[in-house]
């Protein structure tokens, strides 16, 4: 029987570990698919404070890995396939390794939707990018492209339209679906130029994106195919949290992140969503942190932050026990 499991090895699972381990909590932190999250995904990294210089993804979490290891904590690689929530908690690794434990934080992360093109693998970290905030900065003074109509897409464009020459912003419907002033906003910004009923077909460019082949109005009679040059390419087409191990057993909003009792990381139970906000809906010794119970924010300090919040929250419940 453990005391405390951390699921995910992103910022916010290893800052939990970090304060957990320091709170003698011994913590397992088991690694999942994706060893250091979606940040790996990433260039470079030079919005963490700390790191003046910036720092590469790997190194990043390779230093928040050994802080957490110091303190002791126990690490597991393997994925979990299955959790039953209750008293213990129980978690399968890799469907045969069954690990018991009075309290356990969810730092799943969300995952970036892409189009599904093969040039989106080929191009990944090479001028493909889900994330403007992180890595738009390398793109100043050139020409890149938004996929993408919600406010998620608009916001980015805007983003990338104070750095950039130029921002085309590929949209696959006749209009925007964000809110009314981020269209606004969007349309009246003489940087971006919306591309509207237009799909990407491919991304072309040697060893780096250099432009993308799109498709205007797809199997109309007007159909179109023309290139644009482009030194990046940004998908905004959302994201989804990997949550999917707790559906039915904690309260999630309706595009499945995980919902947590008002000023605390401590989640719901599933049938809590009616009366929310009651203390007796909280499922005991469960805790939330990072992108899978954060739709908004999505950045890494925020994601550590509200680990280091989970931590506190569980050493507070296991000693409560
Ligand atoms: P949304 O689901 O709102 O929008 C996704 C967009 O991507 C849509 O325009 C959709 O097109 C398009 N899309 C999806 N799949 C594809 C595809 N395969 N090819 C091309 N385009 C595709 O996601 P967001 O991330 O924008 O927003 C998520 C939530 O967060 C929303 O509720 C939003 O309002 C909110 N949000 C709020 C912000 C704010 O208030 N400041 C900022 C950012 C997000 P289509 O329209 O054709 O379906």
């Amino acid at each position: 029987m453990h005391n405390l499991i951390i699921i995910g090895s992103g910022p916010a699972g290893y800052t939990a570990a970090i304060y957990a381990a320091r709170a003698n909590l011994n913590p397992v932190l088991i690694e999942g698919p994706q060893l250091g999250g979606q940040l790996m995904t990433t260039t470079e990294v030079e919005n963490f404070p700390g790191y003046p210089d910036g720092v590469e993804p790997f190194q990043m979490m390779d230093d928040l890995r050994r802080q957490a290891e110091r303190f002791g904590t126990t690490f597991v690689s393997g994925v979990v396939t299955k959790v039953e929530l209750g008293m213990p908690h129980k978690i399968w690794v890799e469907d045969t390794d069954l690990y018991e434990t009075k309290a356990l934080i969810i730092a799943t992360g969300a995952s970036a939707k892409y189009l599904g093109l093969s040039s989106e693998e080929t191009y990944r970290g090479r001028g493909v990018s889900a994330c403007a905030t992180c890595d738009g900065f390398f793109y100043r003074k050139k020409t890149v492209a938004v996929v993408g109509g919600g406010d998620t897409a608009c916001e980015e464009a805007q983003y990338l339209a104070n750095l950039c020459e130029k921002v085309y912003l590929i949209v696959r419907k006749p209009f925007l679906r964000a809110s009314k002033i981020m269209q606004e906003r969007v349309l009246n910004n003489p940087k971006i130029e919306v591309l509207f009923e237009h799909n990407t077909l491919q991304l072309t460019g040697e060893g780096k994106v250099q432009g993308a082949d799109l498709v205007f109005r797809k199997g109309e009679p007007d159909e179109q195919i023309h290139h644009i040059a482009i030194d990046g390419f940004f998908l905004a087409i959302g994201h989804h949290p990997n949550t999917q191990l707790f559906r039915d057993q904690l309260a999630m909003n309706e595009e499945g992140y995980i919902l947590t009792a008002p000023d605390t990381q401590a989640c719901l139970t599933a049938n809590s969503q009616q009366q929310s906000g009651q203390t007796s809906n909280i499922a005991a010794g469960v805790f939330a942190a990072g992108d899978c119970c954060d739709p908004r924010y999505r950045q890494a300090v925020v994601a550590a932050g509200s680990g280091c919040k989970a931590a506190l929250d569980a050493d507070k419940y296991l000693q409560s026990l």
